[in-house]
C-alpha cells in the first residue's frame, strides 16, 4: 500500500502522460498554453526523478479495493491507514484531513471518514486497489445537474441524451482553469444525487483511451472531447486548443422522478494507479494502468517545442519585495513576472485571520503566495519545502482586496483568477495577480532557495504563513491594475463559444 500510494502521488499514469502529450501536440507553440504545458510537463518529469508529489494537494485519498471471499476488511484497512500515515511522515503526501468544525488538521490524513476506502467482494483470488488521489481545486469544479434545467449559454436541457449533451459541455465550460485545465471528466447519469456522483468518480479509474461500450454513450464522449476543445478555455484558462484531454461516461437507472447528470472534474495531475495483488502475502503481482508507452518529456525536448515558434516573446519583468506602486502600475496582462526575494504563503485560514487581526510581520509592498505546500522537518529543526504550487485563488475573493489595502500587499500569486472585487481593489491600491500554473508544485519547489521562518502555526502545515526566499519564481500577469482580467475574456469568449453548441444534435 506504501509504494501504492507513493507511486500515485509522484508518476503520473502512462494513459494520463499520452493525452497531455497530445494536448503538447496541440497548442500553438509560443502561446501561454504552451508555455505552461512545458512547465506542467517539466513538473511530471522532475516528480517521477526526486519521488516527490507532482502536485501539492495530494488530494482526498480514495481506495477501491476488490477483495476474494473471505478476505479480512478490518485487517486491510489498518494497512492502508499504517501506509497513509508513513507516507505523510516521507513526505509523500501533504496533511490533508481536516475537522469539519474545528478546522484542526489531523497532522496524518486519517481523520474522520479519510481516506475513503471502499470494499467490494469478488470471486478471484487476487486483491484489486485502485487509489484516485484528486485535490481540491478539481473538486469543488465538480458539478451536478436535475434535469430538465435551464443551461447557461445553451438554453433548455430535457430528460434526453441532447440534454445530457448540454450538462456536460457546460460542465466543462463553468470549470474554466480553476480546475487546472485541461482536465479529465468522469459523468455520472442517473441514480440518486450520491450514486450519480459516485458513478461519475468510478468513470476516471476508466483508461483515458478505452472505448465505451455502449454505442450512445461513446459517440457523446467523442462528441464533448471534439466541442470542449473549441472553447478556447486552454491550459490554466490562459486561451488555448487543449481544455480537456478525456471524457468518460457511465449511466445507470433512476427514480422515474428523478434525472441527475453529475461530472467529477479532475485536472491535469490525474493521478490514479492500481496493483493487483497476491492475497497470501500482499506482494504486489502487477500494476494498472501502467501499460503502453511512458511518455517521459525530456526537459529539452519540451523547452525545444515551446519556444521554437515564438513569434513575440512576453515581457519579463524582475520584481522583489518590497515592490512600490509604481513599479505594479507598469505591469499589463500578459507580462511575465519573475519575482525573487521573500514571498508569504497565505490561503484560506490566513485571509480570514488577517481580516481581524494584524499581521504577523509587515506585509507592506510584499508578495503574497496561495499556496499550502508540503514541508519536512530535518532532525536539526529546519523546514524543507517538497513541493509548492499555487492554490485556487477564487476562494480569497471575499478577503483579498481588503486585505491588499490593509497591509499595503502588492502581488498575489495563486491559480485560476479572482472576480471583480479583487479586479476592483487592483485597479484602487496599485495592485497585480499572477497566474502560476496548477500542479507545477515540484518547478516550483525548485525556485525555492530557503525557509526564512514561519507564523501562525496553529493554522497547520499547508495554512500557517511560509516565508520562503524564491529565485526565478515565474508567474504570468493575468489580472493588472488597470481593470484587464485575462480570466474575465475567457470567460465571455468560451461562453460565446459554448452558445454554438444549443441547437439539438441528438
Ligand atoms: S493540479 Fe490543481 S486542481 Fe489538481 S490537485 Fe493540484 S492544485 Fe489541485
Amino acid at each position: 500500500m506504501y509504494n501504492l500510494i507513493v507511486e500515485t502521488s509522484t508518476n503520473l499514469p502512462h494513459d494520463v502522460r499520452r493525452a497531455i502529450d497530445q494536448a503538447i501536440q496541440k497548442e500553438n507553440a509560443g502561446t501561454r498554453a504552451a508555455l505552461s504545458l512545458a512547465t506542467i510537463t517539466q513538473n511530471i518529469g522532475m516528480a517521477d526523478d526526486h519521488v516527490l508529489p507532482i502536485c501539492q494537494d495530494t488530494g482526498m485519498l480514495t481506495f477501491e479495493v476488490k477483495v476474494p471471499v473471505g478476505a479480512n476488511q478490518i485487517e486491510m484497512k489498518k494497512h492502508i491507514h499504517e501506509a497513509v500515515k508513513q507516507a505523510t511522515t516521507d513526505g509523500k503526501l501533504r496533511p490533508n484531513s481536516v475537522d469539519s468544525l474545528t478546522g484542526e488538521n489531523s497532522g496524518d490524513n486519517i481523520g474522520e471518514g479519510t481516506p475513503i476506502i471502499h470494499f467490494t467482494q469478488w470471486e478471484k483470488d487476487e486483491i484489486d486497489v485502485r487509489l484516485i488521489m484528486k485535490g481540491g481545486g478539481c473538486e469543488n469544479k465538480n458539478i451536478q445537474y436535475s434535469l430538465p434545467a435551464e443551461i447557461e449559454g445553451l438554453g433548455r436541457a430535457g430528460r434526453d441524451l441532447d440534454g445530457i449533451r448540454k450538462c456536460i459541455l457546460h460542465s466543462v465550460y463553468q470549470a474554466q482553469g480553476q480546475g487546472c485545465s485541461a482536465g479529465f471528466i468522469g459523468v455520472g447519469i442517473g441514480g440518486d444525487r450520491i450514486s450519480s456522483y459516485a458513478l461519475a468518480k468510478e468513470q476516471l479509474f476508466r483508461k483515458v483511451d478505452d472505448v465505451n461500450p455502449n454505442e450512445d454513450l461513446a459517440n457523446l464522449e467523442d462528441y464533448v472531447l471534439e466541442k470542449a476543445n473549441t472553447l478556447g478555455i486552454g491550459t490554466m484558462g490562459f486561451g488555448g486548443e487543449a481544455t480537456l484531454l478525456g471524457c468518460k461516461i457511465g449511466a445507470g437507472n433512476r427514480l422515474p422522478a428523478s434525472f441527475f447528470v453529475s461530472v467529477a472534474y479532475n485536472c491535469w495531475a490525474f493521478r490514479r494507479l492500481g496493483v493487483t495483488l497476491d492475497a497470501e502475502n500482499g506482494a504486489i503481482q502487477s500494476w494498472l494502468y501502467k501499460d503502453g508507452d511512458k511518455v517521459t518529456f525530456a526537459e529539452e525536448e519540451v523547452a525545444a517545442t515551446s519556444e521554437e515558434t515564438i513569434d513575440e516573446a512576453p515581457r519579463e519583468v524582475v520584481l522583489e519585495a518590497p515592490i512600490t506602486e509604481e513599479q505594479i502600475r507598469e505591469l499589463k496582462v500578459g507580462d511575465v513576472a519573475v519575482i525573487n526575494g521573500i514571498m508569504h504563503t497565505g490561503r484560506d485560514a490566513i485571509h480570514h485571520h488577517l481580516m481581524e487581526n494584524d499581521a504577523p510581520i509587515d506585509l507592506n509592498g510584499q508578495v503574497i503566495y496561495h499556496c499550502g505546500p508540503v514541508m519536512l522537518k530535518d532532525g536539526d529543526g529546519n523546514w524543507h519545502v517538497k513541493a509548492a504550487g499555487p492554490t485556487t485563488s477564487i476562494r480569497e475573493e471575499p478577503y483579498q482586496g481588503d486585505i491588499m489595502k490593509k497591509f499595503g500587499i502588492r502581488a498575489v500569486i495563486g491559480k485560476g483568477g479572482m472576480g471583480p472585487k479583487t479586479l476592483n481593489a487592483l485597479g484602487e491600491h496599485g495592485g497585480v495577480y499572477l497566474n502560476a500554473i496548477g500542479g507545477a508544485a515540484q518547478y516550483y519547489a525548485d525556485c525555492i532557495k530557503g525557509v526564512e521562518g514561519v507564523d501562525l502555526m496553529e493554522f497547520g502545515i499547508p495554512e500557517a504563513m511560509w516565508h520562503l526566499r524564491v529565485e526565478g519564481f515565474r508567474a504570468i500577469v493575468t489580472m493588472d491594475s488597470h481593470g484587464n482580467s485575462l480570466h474575465k475574456d475567457v470567460e465571455k469568449t468560451s461562453l460565446e463559444r459554448l452558445s454554438q453548441y444549443k441547437e439539438r444534435v441528438y
